[in-house]
Parts: structure tokens; C-alpha cells; sequence
């Protein structure tokens, strides 16, 4: 239906017979005027550049930073368990971080949720000996070709090493290394795919792209998204862990529960201003004239996702 369409009509029309507003339409035209490339290349190109940072969370966790999302890695007898795959570019620079730990074998897999900066790397870690543990809707996404709208990229299905090799719907529980590994569902959030993942002797939790500590939040509504979703699975992420919580975001520094609140409080606040103005029958152009964000731009509109873009995201979901 696409390539049908697409022969014959203009990409905006195209979005709008796919039920996209204008919003996605000037989404695109934003986010490429100040990347050039498109917002994939953009981070795979960064994630070839980046040095890969190993910091030590708490106990034997510890997380690895710089392609993609933020990789925790526990350590053991039973081998390494990683959450997050970040980008396959990233394979020299990440297996060094590795084995500055230490030597134990990569065993075990999470996925938080089913985005590429998230499983990119899922098909060497697989053939290194990982067996490769997610939601349902993570293998269901990675299956088949894949649009994301916001990111104006179809990712192709990927191939039968980097499907994950066990995957649960409501819950999950795994025993590795002495810990107790809980992993639980959050209904559609920042995807239809996201779980988090919480060592519970250790009281550290990586809840994937639910949390973007300082930086605003891409939202995927292609894939069963929405601002809407995104505040319910930061309210479970403060009813569910406590202060003594360390949480492990799926971009930005790891953080802990009242930081977690503050994001919260802007995505809240965010989309109450934003739901005003398009009550009020304001275009998404005149939304974003109207700088609903503009209390939050210093700190948070300094990544990729900008302020208009936060606004566009939000604009489509209220
Ligand atoms: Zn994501």
C-alpha cells in the first residue's frame, strides 16, 4: 500500500492518509533540517565515534555507556548478563568495556524494548553465546520490516540470531549469579515492547526508555506509543522502587527516584500545556510558536529530541 502510494503522492499526503497529522510532517522536516542524515544515521554514526564508559552502579552491576541506550551488565559465575545491546558498530569498543570487568563469558541478554539503539547488537552477542530474553512484542517488531514515522525510517526484519530466544507477555522472573532478576511488563508506553528490568537484592532497575534523565523523551507513537503512556509507565516506575532505588535510564546519567519525579512532573506539566493550546484550536505550528516547553528548554532540550519536536510528540497524543 505504501509503495503504491507513495508512486503517486506527495509524502505529506501520504502521512496524513496514514493518519498522521501535520505533526508528523513537520517532525520529519525539523529533525532533518538539523540532521542532515536522518536521525538513525545520526546515532550510529555517534555510537562508531564514542568511547564506551564503564561505570559500577552497585554490587557486581555496572553500566556501559555510549552507543545507544545504556547497557547494564551483571557479573558471575553463570557468566555475563547484559540489558541492551546498543548498536552492532559498537561491537570493539563494548567488548573491551566488557572485558575490562572481567573474563566471564556474555551468557545472557535483556531487551528492554525493541528500538535499534536498543538491539542492534543482539545478533553478536547471540553468536558470542548469549541467549537473548524480551517482551513478546519486541520479537513480534523485530520479525517483520518496521516504520517508525517519527524517525521517518523503516527498519527491515531482522535476521534469526538477533531474535530474542525467549520472550514473556505480563512477567518474567530469572536466577543468575545469586540474583533475583524481575522483569515486568508496562502495558504501551514509549513503545507496545517496554519492560524493566529489576535486580531485587541489588534494588537497581533498568527501566529502558520509560526514563530519559535531563533530556526529552522520544515517543514511538508508530509502534504503540504515546505521551499518555509514556507519564503511566513513569508513575509505575515511582509506585513500584523506592528511594533507595538506583535506576538505570535508557538515555542519560543513572539516577534515582526523586529524579525520576522530576520527569514526570515535566512530561505532566508538558502535556497540559500543550492539550490547552490544542483545545483552544491551535495548529501544531502555532503550539510550538507558543514555547509550551519553554520552562524546561534549558535543561531538557539539549539532545536530540527538541523542544519542538517534545511539543510535536505530545501535540499528537492529546
Ligand atoms: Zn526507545
Amino acid at each position: 500500500m505504501e509503495k503504491f502510494e507513495a508512486s503517486k503522492l506527495s509524502r505529506r499526503r501520504l502521512l496524513e492518509i496514514a493518519g498522521f497529522s501535520a505533526g508528523a510532517a513537520l517532525f520529519d522536516r525539523q529533525l532533518f533540517s538539523e540532521t542532515k542524515e536522518g536521525i538513525v544515521p545520526t546515532m550510529v554514526n555517534s555510537a562508531a565515534k564514542a568511547k564506551i564508559t564503564v561505570s559500577a552502579v552497585r554490587r557486581n552491576i555496572s553500566v556501559l555507556e555510549g552507543s545507544g541506550g545504556n547497557i547494564a551488565v551483571l557479573t558471575g559465575r553463570d557468566g555475563k548478563l547484559l540489558i541492551e545491546a546498543g548498536f552492532a558498530v559498537s561491537r570493539p569498543g563494548i567488548s573491551k568495556a566488557l572485558l575490562s570487568i572481567n573474563n566471564d563469558p556474555i551468557q545472557h541478554l535483556i531487551n528492554t524494548h525493541w528500538h535499534t539503539d536498543h538491539t542492534d547488537g543482539n545478533a553478536w552477542l547471540h553468536s558470542e553465546g548469549a541467549e537473548i530474553t524480551a517482551h513478546e512484542n519486541t520479537k513480534k517488531r523485530l520479525l517483520v520490516d518496521t516504520r517508525v514515522e517519527g524517525w521517518d525510517w523503516t527498519f527491515p526484519a531482522v535476521p534469526a540470531g538477533a531474535l530474542p530466544t525467549k520472550v514473556f507477555g505480563a512477567e518474567h522472573e530469572v536466577k543468575l549469579n545469586d540474583t533475583r532478576i524481575a522483569l515486568k511488563y508496562y502495558g504501551p508506553a514509549h513503545t507496545d515492547s517496554d519492560v524493566w528490568v529489576h535486580f531485587t537484592d541489588a534494588d537497581v532497575v533498568h527501566v529502558g526508555d520509560t526514563w530519559w534523565n535531563g533530556v526529552y523523551p522520544f515517543i514511538d507513537y508508530s509502534t504503540g506509543g504515546s505521551i499518555d503512556g509514556q507519564i503511566q509507565a513513569a508513575e509505575a516506575n515511582l509506585a513500584m522502587f523506592t528511594s533507595k532505588t538506583i535506576f538505570i535510564p535508557g538515555h542519560g546519567p543513572v539516577g534515582g527516584w526523586s529524579e525520576v519525579a522530576e520527569f514526570r512532573n515535566m512530561l505532566v506539566k508538558v502535556r497540559e500545556n500543550v492539550a490547552a493550546l490544542k483545545k483552544q484550536g491551535r495548529s501544531l505550528q502555532e503550539t510550538i510558536a507558543a514555547k509550551p516547553t519553554a520552562i524546561y528548554d534549558a535543561k531538557w532540550g539539549q539532545f536530540l529530541v527538541t523542544p519542538a519536536m517534545f511539543t510535536g510528540l505530545v501535540y499528537q497524543g492529546v
